[in-house]
């Protein structure tokens, strides 16, 4: 392909991107195809022979985008958002054509420092202490790793390292093997998937403690798990704190973590993947009321701030953790000594060769401002805390917890087989789209504003679509007739207890 044609492949592609979000309204959300369907629809081997692009721009329009669950649709409530914007679209295509690997400062200049600047004005933009941000004073800094599983295992795997250097320091005859398998790690009950995966593959116990009734990782019940494991020879190592669940968006009280973890010099990581996105807006900080005790705090761009997936924004307060853990010397590694401090940022993440994704967060940055991103955070409460209203308005449903973000979730007041029975007959019709999740061992639905694009009108189209299948399964006249019961059985009970208390 030569220029000439990239420039008339690009401009067609550009299109479709510009249409499929003109027509983000059109279709179902989940895609009419079977498992297997692309597997059978194209050929076993790769091409032989080159095809022209508009063949295979052709074969992407009618086998590809049929397969595609429309994440961007306003009736998509799934999981939490994955961020898109045209800016943030644009930005990923010019650092792919850029086509650079920054895995040292020389080898691209521009890719290391955008992300120290960008990765600066988002922490500020979020409020989090100084430390974490890379001065010339202090070790700490931001990077972008790949996402927020990455994130918990990278540090996960720092903190492993840190705590053996400290015993090897305390007494230098420990045996490091032996002493590695005691360590410990711990989050809530609550936490995502991811967290507990760390602790596989980095081959610590992630003990998976107790929330509270509102979902939230208390104090009391992190210490007392520390001292039931001291008393077993085992070390406390690694805590991970979460500031916004998957299941239900608790956040965890880090001011009653911090000192239980500064108490026995264990690494805090705050995992604040979605919600994390909100601290933007001055008025919701006070749920990381804490965040000072933490070692490591990491949030997604690439879920709620509108920026293309992967871009998942990590802060440490002492980088120097990261290297101790992870650097290995290559001679084709040498990069230039430089006067001012420029992270190595192979050093912080896994994987030797990183992408130039700063690129697309910069985009975001400057093409909305703080503001502009502000407006879309508190836009989606706003849309959520109307869905609330409107399902709060009808006595068949109960909200539970108590809405919280982007989140509602909602269940039937008959009771879990038919709350089951509403959410999978909403996804087999494929026009909505959400997951479950339980709540006091009730089993929930969850309702998240997820697209950008979503507006009032969109969230009555979804309350509609979930009202309209309800009616089948409780017909709304019965409820009218059952409340009015209800309402008539308190009464007399009232009028009864009246008349003994009298
Ligand atoms: N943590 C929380 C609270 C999440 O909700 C999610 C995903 O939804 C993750 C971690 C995992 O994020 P990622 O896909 O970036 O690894």
């Amino acid at each position: 392909m030569d220029s000439q044609q990239f420039r008339e492949f690009g401009k067609a592609a550009i299109d479709f991107v510009a249409d499929f979000y003109d027509n983000v309204r059109d279709g179902d959300v989940l895609p009419s195809v079977e498992p297997g369907h692309l597997l059978k629809k194209l050929p076993e081997n790769a091409p032989e022979q080159p095809e022209d692009w508009q063949t295979v721009f052709k074969d992407f329009t009618s086998t590809i985008v049929p397969g595609t669950t429309l994440w961007h649709s306003p009736q998509f409530h799934g999981f939490y958002p994955t961020g898109t914007s045209f800016p943030s679209i644009i930005g990923g295509l010019l650092s792919d054509g850029l086509g650079v690997v920054g895995l040292t400062w020389m080898a691209s200049p521009a890719c290391t420092e955008l992300e120290v600047v960008t990765m600066n004005w988002l922490g500020k933009l979020f409020g989090l202490p100084e430390e974490f941000l890379n001065c010339s004073s202090g070790p700490g800094g931001g990077v972008i790793q790949g996402s927020a599983s990455e994130a918990t295992i990278v540090c996960l795997l720092a903190a492993k390292d840190k705590m053996t250097r400290r015993l090897k320091k305390l007494n230098p005859d420990i045996d490091e093997e032996l002493t590695k398998i005691k360590f410990i790690a711990y989050t809530s009950d609550q936490c995502n998937s991811s967290v507990e995966k760390a602790g596989v593959l980095g081959s610590m116990k992630m003990r998976l403690l107790k929330a509270d009734a509102s979902g939230r990782l208390r104090g009391e019940t992190l210490k007392k798990a520390f001292e039931e494991d001291k008393a077993k020879g085992l070390i406390p190592c690694y805590v991970v704190a979460n500031l916004g669940t998957t299941g239900t968006c608790a956040f965890d009280p880090l001011y009653e973590l911090g000192p239980v973890c500064q108490e026995e010099n264990v690494w805090l990581h705050v995992d604040a993947a979605y919600a994390g996105a909100a601290f933007i807006c001055p008025e919701y900080r006070d749920l990381m009321k804490g965040v000072e005790y933490a070692d490591s705090f990491d949030v997604n761009a690439h879920k709620w701030l509108l920026v293309n997936f992967d871009c998942s924004a990590l802060w440490v307060k002492d980088s120097y953790d990261l290297i101790n853990a992870f650097d290995v010397q290559r001679i084709y590694l040498d990069d230039v000594k430089a006067e001012v401090k420029i992270p190595d940022y192979r050093h912080w993440q896994m994987q030797l060769g990183r992408r130039f994704r700063a690129l697309k967060l910069w985009m975001v940055l400057k093409i909305y401002g703080a503001e502009g991103l502000r407006a879309h955070i508190r836009n989606q409460i706003s849309l959520a805390q109307h869905f609330a209203k409107l399902v709060r308005a009808d006595d068949r449903f109960i909200v539970e917890p108590e809405p919280a973000m982007g989140l509602v979730c909602f269940r039937l007041a008959e009771g879990d087989i038919l709350t089951k029975k509403l959410l999978e007959n909403l996804i087999e019709k494929k026009r909505i789209f959400m997951v479950a999740a339980s709540c006091k061992n009730r089993f929930i639905i969850r309702l998240v504003i997820c697209s950008q694009f979503t507006n009032k009108d969109d969230v009555e189209v979804s309350w509609k679509l979930i009202k309209d299948e309800t009616d089948k399964l409780i017909p709304n006249d019965k409820v009218h007739i059952k409340s009015q019961s209800i309402a008539s059985i308190n009464h007399i009970q009232n009028i009864s207890i009246c008349e003994k208390s009298k």
